[in-house]
């Protein structure tokens, strides 16, 4: 070969040497740029839901701020978004259900917002929305801004996720606040839009609310009153109250365990007020096993002086629908030694629209241990009359709204005595309760009622007071 031949290949060769280096260092850069990227956004982004996170959103928030100052006409909407009854995903499918509704809940979010808007996971169940420029002036900004809140809710509700073929949906509370000139404390912000998410939560959940000064007064007292709660268990403070029930002959047939707490400067707590507020912060749970396990010990003692009573436990609609709550009925009914039957939970009718496929497993296996479910303030203007036919009730109790306008209130006396009826027909106990004048037990009883419950026999008294009374009688009884 001659020396140019040489040369071509030499070349030819130093070309190709170059061409390999070049693409090597181009895809080099490349991989580098994905990785960056990609560190990028796991910096930048929450890890669960991919939405932007906290610092993210507080930067972009901090921008919104500084142009308001400058644009009077600029004005925005921040809003704090709480998906409702998230705990109960969570008791009844683990953490991988409230994951799968987290996603879901941040898609429909970051799909119905524009681009301009920012949507962050705070954390938890809790995200944060901040609706850039809603109007020009503050009545219109926040109409609008009210306008998306609901839009975003009704979507929200609609977006569902299925655990053991039970729905779950992503329905929120939703605080929000304007954004304008003249304010510029983000943190004082972010919290108005939080003390006006739980003004929601406390009306039930489920809507959206504009921060007011009202708002923060009533907040604030709530939660002094979670924290007192919080320390009031396990201490006399909280302490079980029980309400006989008799037949028509005045004998007693059982009774309802009603739980009380003695506020030390507030003097007595509603259980209306505190039960809401247990179930709220947690303590829900604990305060039911501990209403059991008096129930348990109550009737062992019933038992032993030869008293075949029942005892009524409220049953809150959250310990029903929790994994470990059949489990824990269970050990206890064993470790006291007690039959099941002599317990009857009550439940209210208000929850069996929303979870009735858990509800019916739960009712299922708890009738399995013997218990003995009760249909509480039955007639109380939610019923879904076909509920009663799938699930394993025992028991229905009038609502006491219904009974105390017996009989001046056509409508609730007809209501009453259908209930009675209802309760023939079907093999249940009716009871009633918030019996008050000798007028309403003595209709009751012409209808077919059961047994009865209120102040005309006696007012709910300390569980051992009661107790004494029962050893009483039945020392008399036995001579
Ligand atoms: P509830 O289960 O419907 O309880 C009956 C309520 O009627 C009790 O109110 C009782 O004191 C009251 N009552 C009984 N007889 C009469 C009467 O003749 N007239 C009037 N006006 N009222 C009468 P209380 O004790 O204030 O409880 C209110 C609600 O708080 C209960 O309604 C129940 O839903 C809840 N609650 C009470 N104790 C517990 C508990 O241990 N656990 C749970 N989860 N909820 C409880
Ligand atoms: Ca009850
Ligand atoms: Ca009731």
């Amino acid at each position: 070969m001659s020396f140019r031949h040489w040369l071509l290949v030499a070349l030819a060769v130093l070309a190709g040497l170059f061409l390999l280096t070049l693409v090597a260092v181009l895809f080099f850069r490349h991989a580098q740029r994905q990785l960056l990227k990609r560190a990028q956004h796991l910096e930048w982004h929450d890890n669960l839901t991919a939405l932007p996170n906290r610092q993210v959103f507080a930067s972009r928030l901090d921008q919104v701020l500084q142009i308001a100052q400058a644009e009077p006409q600029h004005i925005s909407a921040l809003l704090k978004i709480n998906l409702d009854g998230f705990k109960r995903v969570n008791d009844a499918g683990g953490h991988a259900a409230g994951d799968r509704l987290l996603i879901a809940a941040a898609a429909c979010l970051r799909e119905n917002i524009r681009e301009r808007d920012t949507v962050s996971r705070l954390g938890a169940d809790e995200f944060t929305l901040l609706l850039v420029q809603v109007g020009r002036s503050r009545d219109y900004a926040a109409s609008n801004a009210m306008r998306v809140a609901r839009k975003l809710n009704n979507l929200l509700a609609d977006t569902c996720i299925d655990v053991d073929g039970v729905s779950f949906h992503a329905r929120a509370s939703i605080g929000l606040t304007l954004l304008h000139q003249g304010v510029e404390d983000a943190d004082r912000l972010l919290y108005h839009t939080d003390l006006a998410m739980q003004q929601v939560k406390a009306n039930g959940g489920g809507g959206c609310e504009f921060y007011n000064a009202n708002i923060q007064n009533e907040v604030e007292r709530r939660m002094q009153l979670e924290q007192d709660l919080t320390r009031a268990v396990g201490t006399p403070q909280l302490w079980m109250a029980v309400q006989p029930q008799f037949d028509r002959d005045g004998a007693t047939v059982g009774a309802e365990l009603l739980m009380r707490w003695q506020h030390p400067t507030q003097g007595a707590v509603p259980p209306d007020v505190f039960i809401p507020l247990a179930e709220e912060v947690d303590l829900i749970h604990k305060l039911t096993y501990w209403s059991i396990d008096v129930a348990c010990e109550s009737a062992i003692a019933l038992q032993n002086w030869g008293l075949p009573y029942t005892l009524s436990v409220n049953i809150s609609p959250r310990c029903l629908t929790s994994s470990d709550f059949v489990g824990f009925v269970k050990d206890t009914l064993d470790r006291w030694g007690l039959p099941g039957q002599r317990l009857v939970f009550e439940i209210t009718e208000r929850i069996w629209i929303r979870d009735i496929e858990i509800v019916q497993q739960a009712m299922q296996a708890l009738s399995q241990l013997g218990i003995q479910l009760a249909v509480d303030d039955f007639g109380s203007g939610y019923a879904n009359l076909a509920y009663l036919k799938y699930l394993p009730l025992s028991e229905l109790k009038i609502d006491k709204s219904l009974v105390q306008e017996i009989p001046y209130d056509a409508h609730s006396t007809a209501i009453s005595s259908f209930i009675i009826m209802l309760g023939q027909q079907l093999q249940m106990r009716v009871i009633a309760e918030g019996v008050e004048t000798r007028t309403q037990s003595l209709y009751l009883y012409s209808k077919g009622c059961n047994a009865q419950q209120g102040f005309l026999y006696a007012r709910p008294m300390p569980v051992a007071d009661w107790l004494a009374l029962q050893y009483g009688s039945a020392r008399h009884a036995n001579g």
